[in-house]
């Protein structure tokens, strides 16, 4: 699955070889047909999610699940809403150490010292880099290399045939 000749598998639209999505379609280059950019009204509510199973599990919860869900390049939240984090050089689901520096070390820790910085100004400005990034990056996901794709309706075969060993990685 790539734009190599220049046509876009999935919608049949011209696209540049070295385009990373479809910006019709959004497929992801490199990736199982369907699986497209994750778009940012779901993004935020992952967001969200993540933030209530942090709450509902007294945060240990989460960190424990959030331990297992990053082998697959996923948050809790993710897990449940069939999104997922891919470094965009691969193509390929985000493993564990990528998914701690984006997730721990440039969300929390650098995101943290930026709000404190800046009265959460800068904090706002950097959450809302996906919507006007045209690979719906934020700023960890450029420093981690990552995209957030959506996989809704790709049959799990698909991404397990595509992607082991980290789709097979053990689900909690
Ligand atoms: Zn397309």
């Amino acid at each position: 699955m790539s734009f190599a000749d220049g046509v876009c598998p999935r919608c049949a639209r011209r696209v540049e070889p070295i385009t990373l999505v479809c910006d019709a379609c959004h497929q992801v280059a490199g990736a199982p047909m369907g699986v497209v950019l994750g778009d940012s009204g779901r993004r935020l509510g992952q967001y969200l999610l993540d933030i209530v199973l942090f709450g509902a599990t007294l945060g240990i919860g989460w960190i424990v699940w959030s331990v297992q869900a990053w082998r697959g390049g996923q948050t809790p939240a993710m897990r449940l809403m069939k999104l997922r984090v891919l470094h965009a050089a691969t193509r390929r689901p985000a493993r564990w150490r990528r998914m701690f520096v984006r997730e721990f070390l440039i969300k929390m820790v650098v995101m943290a010292v930026v709000g404190a910085g800046s009265f959460w100004i800068g904090t706002v400005l950097l959450d809302s880099m996906l919507l006007w990034d045209r690979g719906r990056r934020q700023v960890w996901d450029e420093i981690a290399d990552t995209i957030v794709v959506d996989t809704t309706g790709v049959p799990q075969y698909l991404l397990a045939a595509a992607w082991e060993p980290e789709v097979a990685a053990p689900i909690m």
